[in-house]
């Protein structure tokens, strides 16, 4: 019996002679029947097309030539429909056996009574079937099936380059389903949005199917498989100490498929039987594929998953395409889709197009989460089997607000999703008329309601939302945004720029904060090598050591202000004595700066953020030293409860309205306000307005938010008895209720709080 290769070799050597010749497609097909049906010895061989929805007989040996382009079957209509439909292999001994048979009396083709068929795939849709028939009732041998399997490969290639089958059907990286589906997911990002999808690591379309040298192929997927294996072992060891925000299992399966010799060992014969690197690796895919569509497990489903995306990740390799869809450009309105993001990775989009991320992970205070509400771009996390569902190119209805995306939505969809939208667009521009009026709370409390802010064009948000400053600048985000280490006089010009936008309200610069999940590609930070980077060498611990470029920037920002009042804040201080060295560093700057008889600011306000536990102990000495103290809850809360902020496991484990985190943030105030210092929180936790509301309820009264929350917590303020709050309150922190989250949101609707 010959081997699989063998056959389908013996096939390939002379489809590819047919392929390079210069017949038209109809003779180039006709031919391709004649030789699969000599080289498998069967008695019939025909070729089906998808045209226009329907499977048409586009070449047979060995039905009558009269049926050609006659005979047409729709998806799932008889044996051949059902092939396509299903993208499934049938083999039969007896053809009228099976239920979907019918008969096509013009293809003379009663004769016949053993029958297997093949789909003849593209981006995951059969697009054509490949079937052979005998007389004698006999079943194909699994050598058999697999050569055509391998044959119908190199007939999608020639097909598609043809031009001969439906745009339409394959334009597009289709999943099984072209229905209507909602998935659920966990909101990250408030918002909606419409586009169409764009995966952030495009799937690889194999173009070219028959191998010229057999050897060069095989070494190329050897020295692929060598570099995926590294990509996973450093994930692997990335994922052990809980930073790359990838889920253990996931991991797990990437292991064992990644180092599955039976894998390897099939793209290898699929090579052998003359197929190129990319598409053995295709081919045994679509197998794999097959196979697993017949076991109806949803643990086993998601497993396909993620041999998809390693298959996916091998094939990128190998055909050295491993840049992302940013660097094509969004050419129409976008929802991009990504099993995670880095922070960078999402900057590198053009925001006008970027009309919302659907990411398989994701957490709350992820910086690829801050920097997407930064940018305004709703987010919809943890959303289940992606490549499976949602294809290239399909429309997306985006609402995160609903924890929902709709694919390739109905008409009814639509039209509730345009509703919605133009209910929330109303609500947006109540908001916006609340831009001058200041959020005082019904007792007359002032509240200050600052931004945050990272990008050069958010300090619009300033004049749009009327917010009284930004209360915390990410001056990293020029440093993730740039290609290289943005230069003093670049970074100055940000600075200036941005105070000049400002004007009177302050802006409070916080020195970079790089390191943890914020690495940048042109600086080696330890992050690679770190075991546990979120608490490893970040933010001040990097800048006070790698003093360089921290003095360049405080000469930027020292020389930005020039004339004004500068605020700047350090991120990460965890000693008194890191913010002293800091603050000296600056001094130097200023003095140095002031040597050479150069503008100063009038003042410089220096301040901590408090992000790491241990400082809280060291309030009494650290408080003398700063005019200002914000909490930065994403990073405090991570320590407080020893939960990786990037983590999609721990993203909905640990509530903000936990008595730990509220209770610590109570014990601040008092010290805060004795010591004059300015005590605020600039996390995401201050941007939602039950959060809100309960900081203000501890007596914290400054908040720097996401620009899109001004409007909203303008309202709720304004709509709060904060002191009617505060007492309830602290009854609440003596006997903390079961849930306080519940507690609160009562206590708001009985007392008529706006909460959005
Ligand atoms: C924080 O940790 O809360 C914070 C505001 O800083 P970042 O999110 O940039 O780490
Ligand atoms: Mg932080």
């Amino acid at each position: 019996m010959p081997s699989a290769a063998a056959s389908a070799r013996e096939i390939l050597v002379r489809l590819h002679d047919v392929m390079a010749g210069r017949t038209a497609p109809q003779a180039k097909l006709n031919a391709v029947v004649q030789i699969i049906g000599e080289a498998i010895g069967s008695e019939v061989c025909s070729i089906y097309l998808l045209r226009e929805g329907v499977l048409e007989l586009y070449a047979t040996r060995g039905l009558a030539q009269e049926a050609v382009h006659v005979t047409k079957l729709a998806l799932g209509e008889g044996l051949v429909g059902t092939i396509a439909e299903d993208v499934e292999v049938l083999n039969l001994d007896e053809a009228t056996s099976h239920p979907n048979f019918v008969h096509n009396p013009e293809t003379g083709e009663e004769r016949f009574h053993s029958f297997a068929g093949v789909p003849i795939i593209r981006r995951e849709r059969a697009v054509g079937v490949l079937a052979v028939q005998h007389v004698d009732p006999r079943r194909y041998q699994d050598v058999e099936i697999e050569a055509l399997q391998t044959v119908a490969m190199v007939l999608s290639e020639l097909i598609a380059n043809a031009g001969l089958v439906d745009v339409a059907t394959t334009g597009a990286d289709r999943p099984q389903s072209t229905a209507s589906v909602r998935l659920p997911g966990l909101k990250l990002v408030e918002g909606m949005g419409a586009g169409c999808a764009v995966y952030h690591q495009p799937r690889i379309t194999v173009e070219h199917t028959v191998a010229e040298d057999i050897d060069a192929e095989r070494h190329r997927v050897y020295a692929a498989f060598d570099k995926m294996r590294e990509q996973i072992d450093r994930i692997t060891r990335e994922a052990e100490f809980g930073m790359a925000g990838e889920h253990d299992e996931v991991i797990a399966t990437y292991k064992m498929f990644a180092y599955d010799e039976g894998w390897s060992r099939r793209i290898n014969e699929a090579i052998d039987s003359g197929l190129t690197a990319e598409a053995a690796i295709e081919r045994v895919q679509q197998r794999t594929r097959q196979r697993m569509r017949q076991i109806d497990d949803p643990l086993l489903a998601d497993r396909m998953h993620d041999l998809e995306d390693l298959s996916n990740r091998l094939l990128r390799i190998v055909s050295g395409q491993m840049g992302t869809a940013a660097q094509f450009g969004l050419r129409r309105d976008t929802i991009l889709i990504a099993r995670n993001l880095g922070p960078a990775e999402l900057l590198e989009y053009d925001k006008r197009r970027l009309k919302g991320v659907v990411l398989g992970e994701g957490s709350l205070t992820a910086h690829v989460t801050i920097v997407a509400r930064a940018m305004g771009v709703p987010v919809l996390g943890r959303v289940a089997g992606l490549r499976r569902t949602i294809a290239e190119g399909d429309l997306l209805l985006l609402d995160s607000t609903e924890s929902n995306v709709f694919v390739r939505p109905s008409a009814a969809m639509e039209e509730a999703f345009e509703s919605k939208l133009a209910v929330r667009q109303k609500r947006k521009a109540a908001y916006a008329r609340l831009r001058d009026v200041p959020p005082v709370t019904k007792d007359g409390e002032r509240i200050t309601l600052m931004v945050n802010a990272g990008l050069r064009d958010d300090a619009a948000a300033l004049d749009l939302t009327g917010a009284d400053g930004i209360g915390l600048f990410r001056t990293e985000f020029q440093f993730l945004v740039s290609s290289s280490l943005p230069q003093r006089e670049r970074q100055q010009r940000l600075y200036k720029e941005v105070l000049d936008a400002a004007g009177d309200r302050p802006v409070v610069f916080r020195t970079v904060d790089i390191g943890g999940d914020k690495a940048l590609p042109y600086l080696v930070t330890a992050s690679a090598d770190e075991e546990n980077p979120a608490m490893g060498w970040r933010a001040l611990r990097l800048a006070l050591e790698r003093d360089g470029l921290m003095k360049a920037q405080a000469r930027a920002l020292i020389d930005a202000a020039a004339g004004r009042t500068l605020n700047v804040m350090f991120p990460m201080v965890s000693e008194p004595w890191e913010f002293d060295e800091a603050k000296a560093l600056f001094e130097a700057q200023r003095a140095w700066i002031g040597a050479r008889g150069k503008r100063l600011p009038t003042e410089i306000r220096y301040g901590a953020m408090l992000e790491v536990p241990a400082l809280a102990e060291q309030l009494d000495i650290l408080l003398p030293k700063i005019q200002f103290l914000s909490v930065g809850t994403n990073d405090l809360t991570q320590f407080l409860f020893a939960a990786d902020r990037a983590n999609p496991k721990l993203a909905e484990r640990y509530d903000w309205l936990s008595p730990s985190i509220l209770r610590f943030l109570a014990r601040l105030v008092a010290p805060a306000r004795a010591a004059g210092v300015d005590l605020g929180v600039c996390g995401e936790m201050g941007g939602r307005p039950l959060e809100a509301m309960a900081l203000i309820g501890l007596g914290i009264d400054r908040l720097s938010i996401t620009p899109a929350a001004v409007g909203p917590l303008k309202a709720m303020v304004r709509s709060l008895d904060a002191g009617a709050l505060r007492t309830a309150m602290t009854a609440w922190l003596a006997h903390p209720p079961r849930d306080l989250r519940d507690v609160l949101t009562a206590w708001a609707a009985e007392a008529g709080v706006e909460l959005a």
